[in-house]
């Protein structure tokens, strides 16, 4: 199997499993009780949470574990929204991850009401509409750091000093990139950051949400004193402590493998860009995520790509894993102003961590071959 949609989730490394291993049984305890087993739970779970705190730039007391990207996304949102009762506008972006989109629609049952900020045909998104749309009336902007379809980088300091400037809450869905890029929470001017453990070679299951000292909100879930009584719950200790290995090993070993990553990516642009004909490269040509080439491959349809390519074993993605199974373009492809019929032909690659030079030469020899013979069948194409 060649894997290559690593923004849709990556393996456990191995030095990950291997930390979280002795929690599900030698030491198995709950953080919470008052005997020297309990204690060392305790410990593993602190030392974790400094671990994490590190890699982001935060106190560890800014840091809340929750069950991923999603649940962190959700108590941002909500709880920041609920925490107080006068301001009543949410402002959003039009290319966020369901998780923020879906959070920030049911709220407005509630009376709240929701803007979406658009993007350009790079997916980044319009400041200057930020600036005319926020107000003494806007409790707090949500916008993603790195977009999860095309990798586009948002300028995530510019958009704090306009929340700042109103005294609105700054919240980014930074699950795309913690882990790939550096992020310095008090540089950027970051209130509330949401992290998965599974997008950065951690386990499923597991993620944070960091708020700065001195951001109110509400919790979802109501229960015991956990987490600052921000997130009632028995503690995932083997979950939160292979998150704080996955966040260890990022802290070392990001910058390279950086690096190593954007060359097999742009290889693998370059390879199949020379063979096949009308490609459109999704997202910024610079500002995107190191690991991300999406693509629209023109008169064809992105899940024929998907299915052949998985007959010669490559996994890729036609979009959001989220959206997939659905027939509707991806929304983040149609924000960016991309037609319907070129939107259909949409397809992801994301690198990762395991990814070799090898597979890449393989997905260059093979996804060409695929691409020509759709385009022949193709109604769409122009003989
Ligand atoms: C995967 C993803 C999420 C959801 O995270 P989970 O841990 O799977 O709940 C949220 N936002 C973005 C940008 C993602 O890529």
């Amino acid at each position: 199997m060649i894997y290559l949609d690593y923004n849709a989730t990556t393996p456990t490394d191995p030095r990950v499993l291997d930390a979280m291993l002795p929690y599900f049984q030698a030491r198995f305890a709950n953080p919470s009780s008052i005997h020297r087993a309990g204690h060392e739970a305790r410990r593993a779970v602190e030392k974790a949470r400094e671990k994490l705190a590190h890699l982001v730039v935060a106190r560890v007391d800014e840091v809340y574990f929750t069950s991923g990207g999603t649940e962190a996304d959700n108590i941002a949102v909500k709880g920041v929204a609920f925490a107080q009762n006068k301001r009543k506008k949410i402002i959003t972006s039009a290319i966020e991850h369901h998780a923020v989109l879906t959070t920030c629609e049911y709220m407005t049952k509630f009376g709240f009401e929701v803007v979406k900020v658009p993007v350009d045909p790079h997916g980044i998104i319009d400041l200057n509409f930020l600036e005319d749309a926020v107000d003494d009336n806007t409790v707090i902007i949500s916008i993603m750091h790195a977009n999860n379809e095309v990798g586009t980088v948002e300028p995530i300091t510019e958009i704090s000093k306009i929340a700042h400037r109103h005294g609105i809450v700054f919240h980014t869905d930074a699950v795309q990139t913690v882990g790939k890029l550096p992020i310095d929470i008090e540089s950027m001017g970051i209130d509330m950051l949401s992290l998965s453990g599974h997008k950065f070679c951690g386990p499923k299951g597991t993620g944070a949400l960091i708020a700065r000292t001195g951001i109110r909100f509400d919790p979802l879930s109501h229960g015991g004193h956990h987490e600052h009584n921000k997130r009632a719950g028995t503690e995932n200790v083997p979950g939160i402590v292979g998150l704080g290995k996955a966040c260890e090993i990022a802290m070392t070993e990001m910058a390279e493998e950086e690096k190593r990553i954007r060359l097999l990516r742009d290889k693998l642009w370059n390879g199949i860009r020379e063979k096949i004909p009308d490609l459109i490269l999704n997202g910024h040509p610079e500002k995107r995520l190191a690991n991300t080439l999406g693509i629209c491959v023109r008169y064809v349809e992105g899940e024929s790509l998907l299915l052949h390519l998985d007959m010669h074993g490559i996994c890729a993605s036609s979009g959001s894993a989220c959206t997939s199974g659905s027939l509707e373009p991806s929304h983040v492809l149609l924000a960016m102003g991309i037609p319907h019929e070129t939107a259909h032909g949409s397809i992801r690659f994301s690198l990762g961590r395991y990814t070799e030079e090898a597979e890449i030469l393989e997905v260059i020899r093979v996804f060409p071959k695929i691409v020509e013979k759709l385009r022949v069948i193709s109604p769409l194409s122009k003989k």
